[in-house]
């Protein structure tokens, strides 16, 4: 279904629900609010015959009825990610701010407007960044109508308050998202969107990047002689080395394994190589021992492939050549720096 077809369909929903749950007197709560976006919805096909059945049996659903079926019907998902938890949470803020302007809020016409137009972009299959969209949308929209010393407009700051609670938690699953747990540094997918957006800018500007690629060398041997949670520990502090070599605006990253990635901006080759080398002094200059027993773990090494951007070869092409440069490193014996050869035309 096309974004635009979910904005227009669930602004319908909620112009659907509201009125159905007042003809049945049911309290605007964000339980109620859930099961009647669903009935409307009729995408559960159980809970829109429960719903049906208590209106033909001409037994009015109260309000406790409706609680009834929320739990029969929403209690499942408590398992469920914390992601569907936060859009149930969004859901339920911007009934309540749907809610405070239902009720005669003091909203210009223009805001009132705006915020349904915002609130009826929400739909039960947004994506983060779809979430944050509406969450900043909001909050900016409502910042004009918290000014008031209104009852509701308290209400309404609690609301606003609650959503920021939630933008910070979304902020938090993102990071975490691209967030390597061993390392800290960013992960693989954090390091394919860099590269994806980095590449096509310097497609379209001609922009210096350049890639290291580079892996520790016979680390097999680390943790077979000393264990995995060494080799472990090796791995955090070779993290912070390369951290520690680049400048703030370079990308470091766990590629994957015991191989590590880094993206530099505005950079020319040389000067990736030269920096390379630096890291491939200061890695084997380290001098890691065991926590546990202070054993010298012996000298640490890394291979590298070094290679510059050629604008519109792609990012796979780009890949290839760093990877092909970081394996002749090894070939020459490890504890190298490669240069990448230019892509074939
Ligand atoms: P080479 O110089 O050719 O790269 O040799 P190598 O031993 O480093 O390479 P190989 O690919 O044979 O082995 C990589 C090792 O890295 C094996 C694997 O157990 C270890 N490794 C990968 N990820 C982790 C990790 O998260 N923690 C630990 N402790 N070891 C890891
Ligand atoms: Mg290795
Ligand atoms: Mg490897």
């Amino acid at each position: 279904m096309e974004y635009s077809e979910y904005h227009d369909q669930a602004a319908e929903y909620m112009r659907l629900a509201i009125p159905l749950m007042k003809k049945h007197g049911i309290a605007m709560t964000p339980a109620n609010y859930a099961v009647w976006y669903e009935y409307v919805a009729g995408k559960n096909a159980a809970l829109t015959d429960a719903v049906e059945e208590s209106i033909e049996d001409n037994q009015p659903l109260t309000d406790k009825d409706s609680r009834q079926l929320y739990e029969r019907f929403f209690d499942r998902e408590k398992d469920q990610a914390a992601l569907l938890e936060m859009r149930q949470d969004i859901r339920r803020i911007l009934t309540e701010v749907l809610t405070f302007l239902a009720n005669g809020a003091e909203a210009s016409e223009k805001n009132g407007n705006n915020l349904k137009d915002i609130i009826g972009r929400f739909h039960p299959d947004m994506s983060q960044d779809e979430m944050h969209s509406i969450i900043d949308d909001v909050l900016s929209e409502t910042r004009l109508l918290t000014s008031s010393t209104d009852l509701l407009a308290e209400r309404l700051n609690t609301v606003v308050a609650e959503m920021r609670d939630v933008k910070k938690d979304l902020d938090e699953a993102k990071r975490e998202a691209k967030t390597d747990t061993l390392t800290k540094l960013a992960n693989r997918k954090a390091f394919d969107d860099v590269l994806a957006k980095v590449t096509v800018d310097s497609d379209r500007n001609g922009n210096e990047v350049c890639l290291i690629f580079c892996d520790l060398d016979k680390f097999k041997l680390v943790n077979d002689t000393h264990g995995h949670l060494v080799g472990d520990q090796v791995l955090r502090v070779v993290a912070n080395t390369l951290k520690n070599a680049v400048k703030g605006r370079d990308l470091v990253c766990r590629y994957g394994g015991e191989e590590f990635s880094i993206v530099l901006l505005n950079t020319s080759l040389q000067n990736a190589k030269k920096l390379a080398e630096t890291i491939r002094i200061d890695v084997a200059s380290m001098r890691v021992q065991r926590k546990d027993t202070q054993q010298s773990l012996g000298k640490i090494t890394m291979s590298f492939g070094v290679a510059h951007y050629f604008p519109s070869e792609g990012t796979e092409s780009f890949l290839q050549r760093a990877d092909r440069a970081l394996y002749m490193s090894k070939r020459k014996g490890r504890n190298a720096v490669t240069e990448a050869q230019p892509p074939v035309i």
